[in-house]
């Protein structure tokens, strides 16, 4: 029953950025630090608003309470969710309540038993985050973590698999290539709109005209104090939209920060995030984005690296155009 569930929600899969969704950060202070994941830029943020380092399970379901269920509940967030041991009961109670649950992780600090509770859920999605051949993610290879892997592609069949900037690891790869599963997905990992940069000047900035999210701004993150950040690309935490301990769900929205976002859609001079964003920001006008957005795919060294990924990045921004130009 669950293999069959998860089957079909795999079909769904392409289309996650569809609808409304709230992504939980469960802690802060990744153990993984990954070459290209701008952990020190959450953690100085984050610091000075919060010693909440550990999301409780308490902390969780009052926010939760207010979330509608239209809204899909992402367990990835900015750090590994599974650091957190109450994650499954999070996970289930997320499930309990009706929402579709979307899971990336690593699996790092996730069991055989974990994996066992998760595959008798309804999941919407299930992403394995690969380590690589080299050292850009702190992740154990042993027997262990193999073990858990096994267990995810035996008994969640919808699950997918991706690797950054990097090939898999050749354990990892001996082993999924012993079951009929689809390709591993290369991606080169995303530079969170800029904040990779140690000197706070971004290296892509649309400075003109009207751009727009293809997420509607509505995909957001859920920190472990309850407070609630606009994307999975502010991990500087420049655009607070409030507070889910204190406040509704309609409240994040009908705020400042997120009116200021708005407007930044048209005004550039609010410099918003968004004007720095290569993944779900693009410019209202084609030729307009592309001006923008060729001289920074050459000149990020990851996307020479990998061609497959520069491909797929310029489909999907044609994509989004066209969205736009429906929507409009
Ligand atoms: S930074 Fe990117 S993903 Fe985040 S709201 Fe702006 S355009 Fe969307």
């Amino acid at each position: 029953m669950a293999k069959q569930r998860n089957e079909k929600s795999a079909a769904s899969q392409n289309n996650v950025l569809d609808a409304p969704a709230l992504e939980i950060t469960t802690n802060i202070g990744c153990p993984l630090a990954c070459e290209y994941c701008p952990q020190h830029v959450l953690l100085a943020a984050y610091r000075l608003r919060s010693s909440e380092f550990m999301m409780t399970f308490d902390t969780f379901k009052s926010c939760l309470d207010k979330v509608p269920l239209a809204v899909a509940i992402d367990f990835s967030g900015m750090s590994e969710p599974w650091k957190n041991p109450d994650c499954t009961r999070m996970v289930r109670h997320a499930s309990d309540r009706g929402h579709k649950i979307r899971i990336h992780t690593t699996l790092y600090g996730m069991g055989s038993d974990d994996v066992e509770l998760l595959a008798g859920l309804s999941l919407d999605a299930f992403r394995v985050h690969l380590p690589g051949t080299g050292d850009l993610e702190k992740l154990d290879v042993d027997a262990e973590y193999l073990e858990v892997l096994e267990k995810v592609v035996e008994l969640i069949p919808g699950a997918r698999f991706v690797c950054f900037d990097s090939r898999p690891h050749s354990a990892v790869k001996a082993l999924l290539n012993r079951y009929p599963l689809g390709k591993i997905r290369m991606a080169s990992a995303s530079n969170r709109a800029d904040n990779e940069c140690s000197d706070g000047k971004p290296l892509f900035f649309i400075g003109k005209g009207a751009i727009r999210c293809s997420n509607s701004a509505r995909y957001n993150i859920l920190l472990p104090n309850g407070d609630v950040t606009l994307c999975c690309m502010d991990y500087g935490l420049r655009h607070i939209l409030g507070n889910l301990l204190l406040s509704g769900y309609d409240e994040l929205f009908s705020g400042q920060e997120f009116k200021k976002v708005c407007l930044g859609f048209s005004d550039p001079s609010l410099r918003t995030l968004c004007r720095s964003c290569t993944v779900f920001g693009y410019h209202a006008n084609i030729l307009g984005d592309l001006c923008y957005r060729v001289p920074h795919w050459f000149a990020s060294y990851r996307i020479l690296r990998n061609w497959p990924q520069f491909i797929h990045s310029i489909k999907r921004n044609v994509r989004h155009y066209f969205n736009y130009l429906r929507k409009s």
